[in-house]
């Protein structure tokens, strides 16, 4: 796999840990969107897109995000530990008893791909913090990130 473009998007708030938002070209063909540049206890790393995880209101059967306290659509009161619990239903994942509120949506599976997916990524978002120092810079312009997202947890 040739990671052949990178491209890094610097946020301006700076009041959480979440320093940029990529997207990477594989091969010239394939574009992955909304990887994050956290910044970690050790240094800057890498999180693979993600969604957030959900779960169903008892009482209406509509979703809802795994933090989210009161249903979105009939306002009941949900237990707040849900997330803590060994099934999810639909999003459960095998996380037993770990707190997990997000799972990734493209991710690679092997340490070789992480580490130079990790490489070229943070190589590129080295590059353009410098950039971003030299007046008139210009932002690469990319889609809109989901603002959404923008608590990002890490663990
Ligand atoms: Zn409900």
């Amino acid at each position: 796999m040739n990671i052949t473009e990178v491209r890094v998007k610097l946020t301006e708030a700076k009041k959480n840990r979440l320093q940029a938002f990529c997207s990477i070209t594989i091969d010239n063909d394939f574009v992955v969107r909304d990887l994050k540049i956290i910044e970690g206890y050790k240094g800057a790393f890498v999180a693979m897109p993600s969604r957030k995880l959900a779960d169903k209101c008892p009482k209406c059967n509509s979703k809802n995000h795994l933090r989210a306290r009161f249903c979105n659509d009939c306002g009941a009161k949900l237990d707040d530990k849900r997330a803590l619990g060994e099934s999810r239903g639909e999003a459960g994942e095998e996380s037993k008893g770990k707190f997990k509120l997000y799972a990734d949506t493209a991710h690679p599976i092997n340490s070789n791909c992480r580490d130079e997916i990790e490489q070229k990524v943070l190589a590129a978002y080295k590059e353009e913090t410098e950039k971003a120092k030299q007046p008139g810079y210009k932002p690469p312009v990319m889609g809109e990130p989901d603002t959404d997202d923008y608590d990002v947890e890490t663990s």
